[in-house]
C-alpha cells in the first residue's frame, strides 16, 4: 500500500522564503495569514489528508461510484470523509467573508489543494467542481444570486459542476446545441445532454448547482451565441430551504481509466429550470474568467501525482536490493546492494523530484500573482499580475499534466514489474493522472492558446511579464560566484526561447500552420524555462542562507544540489526543441491525409 506525507517543509520554504508572502501583509487575506495561522494550516491539512482522506484512495479505486435511477454512491468512506472535510471547514478556506469563507490567499489554498490531490484526487474532485461553482457565481452573478447560492457552495453544504461538453463537442463548445426557453416569470428551461459532467451526481451534498452553458432561440451561431445558466438539483426557494426536483437526471455513469472514485456522468436536462448568470450569450466568457483557477487547479494535480508517486519510488528505491554498485560493493552486510546507488534509478528519481520542486514553486508563484489581480490596492500591480496569470495558465497546465505524467511514469518505472501490480499503487498513479492531459482544455489546446492568443495580445504585453523578470534576474546573477553556472545555464535555454518567440512572431504570422506545427514544443520549452527561472530563483535563495548560515542547511543544500541537476540534466532539453521547432511544418503538413 502506498504512503503518503506531505511536504509541508517544502510548502513552508516556498510561502516564507522563496515568496516572502509577509511582505503583502497589507493585502486582504494576508494580514489573516500570520505564521501561526499558515503553519496550523499546513499541520491540520497534512493530517487531514494523510490520515482520513489517503486510506480511501486505493479502495475507492477499487469499488469505484454506483449508479442507479435514485442517484450515485460514491466509493465506502468519502461520505464520512466529506463530513469530517466540511466539519473542519476545509470546503471555505479561500472562499470570501462576505460568504462566510475565512478569506485566506490563493497561495496557501494551492499548497492545501496538492496535498488533497496527492491523498485522493478523485475526492478531491467533488470539493473542487463545487470550488469551480462558486467562482463562477462570485465573478459573474447578481447579487441576489451570490447571496443565494455562494454560503451554502463555501460552506460545502452543496456541491456544484460545470457543463460544458456535449456528445458531439468538447474542444469546440461553438457546436453546442443545449437550449434555453426564456419563460414569463424570467427563468428558462434548459433541454440537452452534457457528457462527462464531472461530480455531476453524488450523494455527498443535499443539493448541488450546476452551471450550464446553453443556447438561447435567437442565439447567434458558434461560441459567440453561447450562455450560462445556473441549474439547481433542487430548485432553491428565496429565504434559501430547498424546494422541489428540477428537472435535471443523471442518466449514467461512465466507466473510465483512473479517477474512479469521482462520478463522471451523463447528466439529462429536460426542460430544467435555469438560470441566466451574466448577460445573454457572453457565457463563454464567464466561463474563461473562472478557468484560470480551474486550469491552475489541474496543473497542481500534475505535480500532486507526481510527488506522491516519488515518495514511494524513493522510498521502494532504499529498500529493494538488486545488483552491485557500478563502483564497487556499496553495502556489503546485504546479498545485494539497494537499487538506488544505481545512476539510472538515481536520474528517475531525481526528474521527478526536480520537476516536483519547481513545479509547487510556479504553481505557488502564479498562485501568488493571482492574489495580487485580484487584491492588490494599485492598479498597475493588479494589472501586470493579471497578464503573467493569463500568460502563464496555459503553460502551468499542460507543462504540469504533461511532464506530472511523464514524472508518475518515471517513479512507477523505479519499481520495475512490481510496478504494474496493483498493490503497490503505482498504476493508480499512471492511470490517474492521464486525465489531467486531457480535460479543462487539452494539452494541445492550451498550445495552441500560448502562441495564437497569449504570444500576441497587447503586441506581447503578456510576454513581458515573463521575459522581464527572467532577464533581470539573470543579469543581476550573472556575476554571482555561488550561482554561476546555474545563471549561465538558464541564460542559454532563455536565449533560445526568446529566439523560438521571434521565430514564430515572424513565421506564424505568415502561415498559422507554423504556429500549430510549433506549438506543443514551444509550450514545452516555455514550461522548461520557468522551471529553470524558479530553480534559479530557489538556488539564490538558498545559497543565501547557507552563507547566513540560516535555516536547515542540509534543507538549503539539497535545494542547490537539485538546481544544479535540473539546470544540466534536464533544461537542456530546450536546445532538440528548438531544432524541432525550426524545422517548421513542412515534416508535419506535407503528408497527403488519405496516407494516414
Ligand atoms: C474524466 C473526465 C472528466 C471530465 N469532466 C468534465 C466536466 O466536469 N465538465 C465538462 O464540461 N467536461 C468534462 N470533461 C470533458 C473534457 O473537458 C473534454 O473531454 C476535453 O475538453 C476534450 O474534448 P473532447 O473529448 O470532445 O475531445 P475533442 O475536442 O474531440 O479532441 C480530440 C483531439 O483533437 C484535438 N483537437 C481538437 N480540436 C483541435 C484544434 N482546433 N486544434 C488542434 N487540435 C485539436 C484535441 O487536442 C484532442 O487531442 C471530462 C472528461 C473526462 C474524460
Amino acid at each position: 500500500m502506498p504512503t503518503y506525507q506531505a511536504p509541508i517543509a517544502d510548502m513552508r520554504y516556498l510561502l516564507n522564503d522563496f515568496l516572502e508572502i509577509g511582505r503583502y501583509d497589507n493585502l486582504p487575506g494576508f494580514s489573516d495569514a500570520s505564521q501561526d495561522v499558515v503553519d496550523a494550516i499546513l499541520e491540520e491539512g497534512a493530517k487531514l489528508t494523510q490520515e482520513v482522506l489517503h486510506p480511501l484512495n486505493q479502495s475507492a479505486d477499487e469499488e469505484g461510484c454506483h449508479w442507479s435511477t435514485d442517484g450515485v454512491t460514491t466509493p465506502k468512506g468519502f461520505k464520512e470523509a466529506y463530513k469530517t472535510f466540511v466539519d473542519g471547514g476545509w470546503p471555505s478556506l479561500t472562499c470570501e467573508p462576505e460568504h462566510g469563507g475565512q478569506g485566506l490567499p490563493t497561495v496557501l489554498g494551492i499548497a492545501f489543494s496538492e496535498m488533497i490531490i496527492s491523498s485522493n484526487m478523485s475526492f478531491g474532485t467533488y470539493p473542487g467542481l463545487a470550488r469551480g461553482a462558486y467562482e463562477a457565481i462570485k465573478r459573474s452573478g447578481s447579487d441576489a444570486q451570490k447571496a443565494l447560492y455562494l454560503p451554502k457552495l463555501a460552506s460545502g453544504e452543496w456541491g456544484g459542476t460545470m457543463n460544458l461538453t456535449e456528445p458531439h463537442c468538447g474542444t469546440d463548445l461553438g457546436l453546442l446545441r443545449t437550449k434555453a426557453e426564456p419563460q414569463a416569470d424570467g427563468s428558462y428551461q434548459i433541454t440537452g445532454t452534457k457528457i462527462f459532467i464531472s461530480a455531476g451526481e453524488q450523494d455527498l451534498t443535499d443539493n448541488i448547482i450546476h452551471l450550464v452553458l446553453a443556447r438561447l432561440p435567437d442565439a447567434p451561431e458558434g461560441i459567440r451565441g453561447i450562455s450560462l445558466f445556473i441549474v439547481p438539483k433542487f430548485i432553491v426557494k428565496e429565504d434559501g430551504s430547498l424546494g422541489a426536483r428540477n428537472g435535471v437526471t443523471c442518466g449514467s455513469i461512465e466507466h473510465k481509466m483512473g479517477l474512479k472514485g469521482s462520478s463522471t456522468c451523463v447528466m439529462n436536462y429536460d426542460n430544467a429550470t435555469g438560470y441566466l448568470i451574466g448577460d445573454a450569450h457572453k457565457g463563454m466568457r464567464a466561463m474563461f474568467v473562472m478557468m484560470n483557477e480551474a486550469r491552475l487547479g489541474v496543473g497542481v494535480q500534475g505535480l500532486g501525482l507526481s510527488e506522491v508517486a516519488y515518495q514511494n519510488a524513493a522510498a521502494y528505491a532504499k529498500e529493494r536490493i538488486q545488483g552491485r554498485s557500478l563502483s564497487g560493493v556499496a553495502h556489503p552486510d546485504k546479498a545485494a546492494d539497494p537499487i538506488i546507488v544505481h545512476p539510472d534509478v538515481r536520474r528517475m528519481l531525481l526528474n521527478a523530484r526536480a520537476f516536483n520542486e519547481g513545479a509547487r514553486a510556479l504553481a505557488m508563484w502564479t498562485a501568488l500573482h493571482i492574489d495580487l489581480s485580484e487584491k492588490h490596492p494599485d492598479d498597475a500591480v493588479r494589472k501586470d499580475a493579471d497578464d503573467l496569470v493569463g500568460l502563464i495558465m496555459p503553460v502551468l497546465k499542460a507543462f504540469l499534466t504533461d511532464t506530472g505524467f511523464e514524472s508518475v511514469n518515471l517513479s512507477l518505472q523505479c519499481f520495475g514489474g512490481h510496478g504494474y501490480i496493483r498493490e503497490h499503487g503505482m498504476e493508480q498513479f499512471v492511470r490517474d493522472a492521464r486525465i489531467t492531459q486531457l480535460y479543462e482544455g487539452t494539452s494541445g489546446i492550451q498550445a495552441l492558446d500560448l502562441v495564437g492568443r497569449k504570444l500576441p495580445q497587447g503586441t506581447g504585453r503578456l510576454l513581458r511579464q515573463f521575459f522581464h523578470p527572467v532577464d533581470q534576474f539573470i543579469q543581476d546573477n550573472a556575476d554571482d560566484k555561488e550561482l554561476g553556472d546555474i545563471v549561465m545555464n538558464l541564460a542559454k535555454s532563455f536565449a533560445r526561447l526568446q529566439q523560438a518567440t521571434a521565430w514564430i512572431a515572424e513565421n506564424g504570422l505568415k502561415n498559422p500552420m507554423e504556429a500549430g506545427a510549433a506549438s506543443s514544443d514551444y509550450l514545452k520549452m516555455f514550461g522548461l524555462v520557468a522551471l529553470g527561472f524558479m530553480w534559479g530563483r530557489m538556488a539564490k535563495v538558498s545559497t543565501g542562507k547557507i552563507a547566513d548560515g540560516a535555516g536547515d542547511k542540509a534543507f538549503h543544500e539539497n535545494k542547490v544540489k537539485l538546481a544544479r541537476y535540473y539546470m544540466t540534466k534536464v533544461l537542456p532539453d530546450t536546445s532538440s526543441l528548438m531544432s524541432k521547432i525550426m524545422a517548421g511544418a513542412d515534416p508535419v503538413m506535407s503528408f497527403a491525409e488519405e496516407a494516414f
